[in-house]
């Protein structure tokens, strides 16, 4: 027996995986699909070298084409987010948080963050990286109705700590945070306003949401992975910090990170350009379609969060299904799977942290969808899917072959130069 066979497997596997995805309606809202352009990027020679430091300033020989690369990156990132500074070597979310709380805060800090049962980061959390950086981390009052922070009670909270950074953002992100209100409340007390985009990067590069920059924010982190339908990867947006501007910069290399993993940086660099040139249209549908499943999956009978603003103003789509089953999304995910659609059960603001393996919730992402040219009709047909597997109980393998059929059509990824826009009919 020859070690090939488990070469032979991996790519087996893979290649299984690939044909499996793009047959499956999947609505995971932290994922995506990139551009036959940017994967070429990704699978590049990029992936073996190394480039420490600053473009044109690197500590090794052998970079003057990542380093056109990455020049060409930091304008086109600048430009999109109308940022004065913009890093692309962050290898993912988490670090762009890990250098954003070393770059800004010293140890015994204190940070006010969303609090993960409303639907924070882990990295923002004492367990996570903002708890590693030693930082006394607050979480903010939060409206169960608004599904929202608590603008009263968070600002009251800001004049009583005078914490060091604010943190806003999350991934249970329907409604835009209130920067623009509790940001100047944050100035106030000399507090650095972080915003993590890791979900609605795409969105804010489009002009959907919110544009934390102008609402007040300092610094954007976020991956660029999510509705930024780049390779998975990160990156940090700020205006000038002053002194802490070089803080921040030795924060993210050597602070946190050596090596930039240059082949993703390349892909984040041809996705800049895809948004800038068809991000707005992206952006625009990706909320309109989000918009369109919430009322159809209503019409079908779920119970779809937020009907009274309008159900959502982000890519997601969030559904309480606890009176379905007494596991609530911990028996529909599952379920789902099996007919071919593919999300993720989730705790919501209201349920005990016990719940973790039944919560109450499905959160649904219509981004990548969008990118393959689903338009609001579409939308409807994946809400009869659901409501067939979860509210008729019909048999999921059989739902699952009328999902492969319907998915058919959806094999480009567009607002790309590959592709163009799609084609409304
Ligand atoms: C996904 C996510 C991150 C982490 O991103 P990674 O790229 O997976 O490290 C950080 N913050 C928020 C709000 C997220 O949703």
């Amino acid at each position: 027996m020859s070690y090939q066979m488990y070469r032979d497997k991996v790519l087996e596997f893979v290649e299984g995986h690939e044909k499996w995805r793009s047959s499956t309606i999947n609505l995971i809202a932290s994922e995506n699909v990139t551009s036959p352009s940017t994967v070429r990027a990704i699978a590049s020679g990029f992936m073996h070298k190394y480039a420490e430091g600053w473009p044109k300033q690197r500590y090794y020989q052998g970079c003057k084409y990542v380093d056109e690369v990455e020049l060409i990156g930091v304008d086109l990132f600048c430009k999109l987010f109308r940022s004065d500074f913009a890093d692309l070597r962050p290898i993912s979310g988490t670090n762009a948080n890990q250098a954003a709380f070393f770059g800004l805060t010293e140890a015994g800090d204190k940070a006010i963050v969303l609090h993960t049962s409303h639907g924070g980061h882990i990295s923002h959390m004492p367990f996570g990286a903002a708890g590693m950086r030693g930082l006394e981390v607050h979480t903010w009052p939060f409206d169960n109705d608004e599904f929202n922070i608590d603008v009263e009670k968070a600002a009251q909270m800001i004049r009583e700590l005078e914490p060091k950074i604010v943190v806003f953002g999350g991934s249970l992100f329907p409604f835009p945070h209130p920067v623009k209100e509790l940001a100047p409340v944050a100035k106030e007390v000399g507090a650095f306003v972080m915003y993590d985009a890791a979900h609605v990067l795409g969105l804010i590069g489009g002009g959907q949401f919110q544009d934390p920059l102008r609402e007040g924010a300092d610094v954007i982190t976020s991956s660029t992975h999510k509705t930024f339908p780049g390779p998975q990867g990160g990156v940090i947006l700020y205006k000038d910090l002053g002194e802490a501007t070089a803080k921040l910069q030795w924060a993210i290399f050597p602070g946190v990170l050596s090596n930039h993993h240059l082949h993703h940086m390349a892909g984040k660099v041809v996705t800049a350009a895809e948004m800038l040139e068809f991000g707005k249209a992206y952006a625009e549908q990706v909320v309109k379609n989000a918009k369109a499943l919430a009322e159809a999956m209503a019409e079908e009978g779920f119970k779809v969060i937020g009907e009274d603003k309008g159900y959502t103003k982000s890519h997601q789509v969030i559904v309480d299904v606890s009176e379905l089953h007494e596991a609530g999304g911990g028996w529909a995910a599952p379920l789902l799977e099996e007919a071919g659609i593919i999300l993720n059960k989730n705790l919501l603001p209201w349920d005990p942290l016990e719940k973790v393996n039944a919560p109450s919730g499905l959160r649904i992402g219509v981004q990548e969808m969008t990118r393959v040219g689903m338009m609001e009709d579409d939308m409807k047909e994946i809400a009869r899917f659901m409501r067939r597997v979860l509210l008729d109980k019909e048999d999921p393998k059989k739902v699952e072959k009328d999902v492969f059929e319907f998915r058919k059509q959806f094999q480009k990824v567009y607002y790309s130069f590959d592709y163009g826009l799609p084609m409304k009919e």
